[in-house]
């Protein structure tokens, strides 16, 4: 009956679905300092960030509402979001 011990986990929302979810239950998409855009698979990398559901509908979702662009504040390359569902359909 203790809650004492229930630790509080960092939740982030998804940008595909708009799930609150714990935070490593998501994948980060960052814009690095060298303007790449690419997913953060470590949750170290520096840079500005947009957290999605590791799912391929989500990140396809974020896309076509471009709730990513808008996150990173950088308009998303046809090619570079290609690389990014390849990636993600790996996880
Ligand atoms: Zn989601």
């Amino acid at each position: 009956m203790s809650e004492g011990r229930i630790k509080k986990v960092p939740m982030r929302t998804c940008v595909g679905c708009g799930a609150n979810k714990p935070k490593k239950d998501l994948v980060r998409v960052i814009r690095t300092s060298e303007g790449a855009i690419t997913l953060d698979l470590t949750g170290r990398a520096n840079g500005r960030g947009a957290y999605l559901c590791r799912n391929v509908e989500c990140l396809k979702r974020a896309l076509k509402t471009k709730s990513i662009a808008r996150s990173l504040k950088e308009p998303i390359p046809e090619e570079v979001a290609d690389k990014l569902l390849e990636e993600l359909s790996h996880e």
